[in-house]
């Protein structure tokens, strides 16, 4: 059934667990994830980032990934992954997205705040959920905001404030915060440190009702992962190191076939492996162990 992130990160955080949100470029990603979900009884959130537009636009996958969610028999959110542009998300939205990631990180604190403050009211009007980001998550080891290189060994000036976080919360009503702990977007070139004293600290600045979201999980050791979920986030995206983990699974299939392989079987064994690999994402997100 198609949700918004607010039901199910409320009951996930009470439970000391995360959901994933995986973004759903294409459909083999979006089946293997939603099929997961199924498989573990989990709600899932799938996610269409602006940037994945140009390889597919979101007349096009958004449908899909509506309806996939409507007869999930787990409740699925269908939410928009770094909107930028105010035109993006309202076509996210036509499309019958139920959540959207409105991330201005690009203005400043004060810009930022006001930007997501006059969003806020019109999204909950029409029965979604919001997510914001005001501090800049390095891609890589490059600062997204001036383009110079980050020393991924001391990532101290690109952490969240629980004191900013709180009043963001607090002066715009988002119903998610985007913190930064020590992550990336894409990959490491060093094991990374998340600093989990940081998410206990800003989740209790946070006022109650905004939930805390990990960005740049990927790559992140699984035990670190799950520390940071204990101490208070409750929703986590992942993407990087799925995607990349396919296509050597796939040459391997290739590789091992006697016959010739057929492209749509490489399509149903790229669905088993996403199935597959997001299953145990899921797990260690679940943070059951
Ligand atoms: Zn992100």
């Amino acid at each position: 059934m198609l949700v918004t992130m607010k039901e199910i990160l409320a009951e996930a955080e009470k439970d000391k667990s995360a959901i994933g949100c995986i973004n759903t470029p294409n459909m083999e990603m979006l089946r293997g994830i939603i099929a997961a979900a199924e498989e573990l009884n989990t709600p899932i959130i799938i996610d269409h980032a602006q940037v994945h537009d140009s390889l597919i636009p979101v007349e096009q996958i958004g449908p899909y990934m509506v309806e996939h969610a409507k007869k999930a028999k787990v409740p699925v959110c269908v939410h928009v992954d770094h909107g930028r542009d105010m035109s993006f998300i309202m076509r996210c939205i036509q499309a019958g997205f139920s959540s959207v990631m409105y991330d201005r990180s690009d203005l400043s604190f004060e810009e930022n705040l006001k930007a997501v403050q006059d969003f806020v009211p019109i999204a909950h009007a029409g029965g979604l959920t919001v997510e914001a980001e005001f501090d800049v998550m390095p891609s890589g080891e490059v600062d997204t905001h001036d383009g110079t290189s980050v020393d991924q060994t001391d990532l101290s000036a690109y952490m969240t404030d629980p004191q900013q976080a709180a009043r963001f919360a607090e002066e715009t009503n988002v119903d998610a915060i985007a913190c930064l702990i020590g992550t990336v977007h894409g990959f490491y070139n060093t094991e990374p440190k998340l600093d989990i004293q940081r998410v206990r600290d800003c989740r209790k600045a946070v006022k109650d009702d905004c939930r805390l979201v990990l960005h740049g999980a990927s790559g992140v050791p699984e035990s670190q992962v799950q520390q940071a979920v204990g101490a208070g986030i409750s929703k986590i995206n992942y993407y990087s190191y799925m995607s990349t983990a396919v296509p050597p699974k796939l040459v391997e299939f290739i590789n091992s076939s006697k016959e010739e392989v057929f492209y749509h079987e490489l399509a149903v064994k790229a669905e088993e492996i996403i199935k597959d690999l997001s299953k145990h994402t899921m797990q260690v997100f679940m943070n059951k162990n």
